[in-house]
């Protein structure tokens, strides 16, 4: 062999040797890669098999909690299911297409022996089914009115609860909801019994009613058959005290006359009572004058008041109007009681009724605040709210002393809050109480005339003692404007300029004797007018000075302003017609013998000529032969009845183009007579006992001016004493 041979092949060897060494550190390489891999897939396998040994035993627990709760909700639903199967109403789910999905016993039940009313049945096919068999009552709808109407109830968007009937008498109340998945659930409550009870009290109530009813008519009866000889005591009464009587028979007379009013206002009293608890108590509306009504209550008042040394004075807000839309009656009640309960319970000071409104509505009506001020016993702050309960009265020391049923104020606050107001009290002990009221009026005549003065009154000296009076007449006076000088002493007037163009003199002024002081003012050249304000008689010496007049207290705004438009300047004289013609002509128709007589003694000093008709048809044949210019027409009379006789008296008119005011006298009493009989034609009403200051009211607003005045007092004096107007009250 050849070294070349030898060289090639040792070489070859050699690179075998490299090559072979070469692949085996790959395959060691690749071993050592192999043997980590497979180290680490171990590991891994040992986390996961870590891992899911732990979710296997929560997947455990979890299939233990799921078993649980299914158990739970078994149980509930069994409850809940128990539960509803156990009450007594009904109970039915329906799905949103109306579908039942369950329903209790006592819903089925009503669907006796009906095999078809189960779930999986529609509310529209059970809705037929109970009308087809006759298991509710559908009335006198058709039963597929009844079906319509109940499916659109169901529909609805919301439906209110509803009673339906079934066959045998039962009532059920459906009260129907649905969920916000568009479930319906629906309750069938079974009102049988609360609605007989119900149909019992309904019974019971109307039994009570017409029995409060007969009670009240009976009151309203018995009330008027007391007043009827009431009348003639009360009216006798009257008459026999002006009559010549020694002191003796001059007390029992006033005895029997301040009973027979004491007892009759008893009776309103309890009358009124027992209308507000029949709620029959309704208020008549009509136009009146405010102002005159408070006047009318203190004219009334004002006697007992004079007893007292109490003085009555009313603010009324000069600017306020005085005509209303209210019941006068009623108004005159609420007034007369708190007036009358301020003079009641209070010894020495004055009484105040003060009246300011609001206008409301653009004007058309106001809301009237009066208020009664006294300065007498007062309430304790605990008996305020007591006193306005029915018979309710302080009793203590103080009030023991002081008559009355207690009703007035409990009557009062109804009367207030049935004109829609609320009535109120303030009060301090021992120093003095103010009741107050409000309620809201149409306003008659808005426009209210602010009486434009003579142009010759500028200035005015008041002279009054009371600071609340001339305080309230000077406000007054300024307002319709007047230059206004007051003034509290007789004394202050003789030390003044006395360059007034009018005086107002309180009459009662102290140490004053007001016919010297008159005479010592015009001794000092004062001959402008002089007006004394008084509330009883005025001495002859002060009238027998010329261009002095009275004015009778308290003042009203009118007559204020009326008495000053009548007044002439000082120095001129004064001229009067003479419109004097014939007298009066008055029927009166009247059945009662007794209240004939009273009655013609009432007017028995009257220049007037009267007739009596003793029923309806005669004052009809009278007032055709008679032809009088007033008639007093009594209601209740045989034949022909006083609305009777009215309205054929109206229908002769319809004829003859006349309308004779025709007053109506009636003993009725009860809410909605005074309608009656003003509808039948009457121009007023009034009621038994007569007043004569009423009647001779009364006449003297119906007199014609062309008859003659029909007292001698009113008649205009003659010349010596041209102003002289007395305004006095009864
Ligand atoms: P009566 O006056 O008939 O007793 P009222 O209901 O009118 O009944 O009054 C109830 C009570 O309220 C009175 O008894 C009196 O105690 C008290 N009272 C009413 N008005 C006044 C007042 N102006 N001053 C003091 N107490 C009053």
């Amino acid at each position: 062999m050849s070294l070349d041979t030898l060289a090639q092949e040792r070489r070859a060897r050699l690179a075998a040797e490299r090559l072979l060494e070469l692949k085996q550190a790959e395959l060691f390489n690749a071993n050592k890669k192999l043997s980590n891999h497979a180290r680490n897939l171990s590991d891994e396998i040992i986390v996961k098999r870590e891992e899911t040994a732990v979710l296997k035993t929560e997947n455990v627990q979890v299939l233990e909690d799921l078993e649980r709760a299914n158990c739970a909700v078994h149980i509930a639903e069994r409850r809940l299911w128990d539960s509803i199967e156990t009450i007594e109403d009904g109970f039915a789910v329906f799905d949103p297409s109306d579908i039942m999905i369950a329903a209790n016993p006592a819903y089925l039940s009503v669907f006796d022996g009906l095999e078809d009313v189960r779930p999986g049945i529609s509310y529209t096919e059970i809705l037929g089914l109970a009308v087809e068999e006759g298991i509710i009552d559908i009335g006198d709808r058709s039963r597929s009115g009844f079906v319509e109407q109940a499916l659109q109830r169901w529909r609805a968007p919301t439906r209110e609860p509803h009673t339906i009937r079934l066959w045998n008498n039962q009532f059920i109340k459906l009260v129907d909801r649905r969920s916000a998945e568009g479930d319906m659930v629906s309750l069938g409550l079974n009102i049988t019994d609360s609605m007989r009870y119900a149909a019992r009290l309904k019974e019971a109530t109307r039994k009570a009613e017409s029995a409060n009813r007969a009670k009240s008519a009976f009151l309203a009866n018995m009330s008027h058959e007391i007043r009827t000889p009431m009348n003639g005591m009360v009216g006798m009464a009257d008459l026999m005290s002006e009559t010549e009587l020694n002191e003796e028979q001059k007390l029992y007379v006033d005895t029997i006359k301040s009973s027979g009013e004491a007892l009759l206002s008893l009776i309103n009293d309890v009358l009124d009572f027992s209308k507000i608890e029949a709620s029959k108590l309704s208020l008549n509306p009509n136009p009146f004058d405010l102002e005159r009504c408070i006047q009318d209550v203190i004219v009334l008042l004002q006697p007992v008041a004079q007893q007292k040394n109490i003085d009555l004075i009313v603010d009324y807000d000069m600017f306020m109007p005085t005509c209303f839309v209210g019941d006068q009656g009623r108004m005159r009640q609420i007034l007369t009681n708190l007036v009358g309960n301020a003079v009641k319970f209070t010894a020495a000071g004055h009484v105040i009724v003060r009246v300011v409104g609001l206008p409301e509505d653009d004007g058309r009506s106001q809301r009237v605040h009066i208020s009664i001020e006294d300065t007498g016993i007062g309430i304790a702050p605990e008996m305020r709210a007591h006193i306005f309960g029915e018979f309710n009265q302080v009793e203590d020391e103080r009030n023991r002393k002081f008559e009355g049923t207690g009703l007035g104020l409990a009557i009062t606050k109804q009367l207030v809050a049935l004109m829609g107001g609320d009535i109120w009290v303030d009060s301090e002990q021992g120093v003095g109480s103010c009741f107050g009221f409000h309620c809201t009026m149409d306003v008659v005549n808005a426009a209210q005339d602010v009486p434009e003065l003579p142009s010759w009154m500028h200035r005015a000296y008041l002279v009054d003692h009371i600071s609340a009076n001339s305080a309230i007449l000077e406000k007054q006076l300024t307002a319709i404007g007047f230059d206004v000088t007051p003034m509290d002493t007789s004394q202050a007037l003789l030390d003044s300029p006395l360059d007034g163009d009018i005086y107002l003199l309180d009459n009662n002024l102290p140490n004053t004797d007001m016919g010297k002081l008159i005479a010592e003012i015009r001794a000092r050249g004062v001959t402008a007018p002089v007006l004394l304000m008084t509330s009883g008689p005025v001495s002859a010496a002060a009238l027998e000075h010329d261009s002095t007049n009275t004015l009778q207290k308290p003042l009203l705004r009118s007559d204020l302003c009326h008495a000053l438009a009548k007044l002439l300047p000082a120095k001129s004289t004064f001229k009067t017609e003479d419109p004097n013609d014939r007298q009066m002509r008055i029927l009166a128709a009247e059945d009662n013998k007794t209240n004939q007589l009273v009655f013609g003694k009432m007017l028995k000093n009257f220049d007037i000529e009267l007739q009596f008709a003793d029923n309806g048809r005669e004052a009809i044949e009278y007032y055709e032969s008679f032809n009088p210019d007033m008639i007093f027409m009594d209601i209740s009379m045989p034949e022909v009845d006083g609305k009777e006789a009215t309205r054929a008296i109206r229908a002769i008119e319809l004829t003859n183009g006349r309308h004779i005011p025709i007053v109506a006298l009636t003993a009725h009493a009860m809410a909605g007579d005074d309608q009656e009989i003003l509808a039948a034609g009457l121009d007023h009403y009034m009621t038994k006992p007569l007043r004569k200051a009423a009647i001779i009211d009364q006449i003297q607003n119906q007199k014609p001016s062309h008859c003659r005045a029909i007292s001698p007092d009113e008649t205009a004096p003659p010349q010596s004493n041209p102003q002289v107007s007395v305004m006095a009250g009864e």
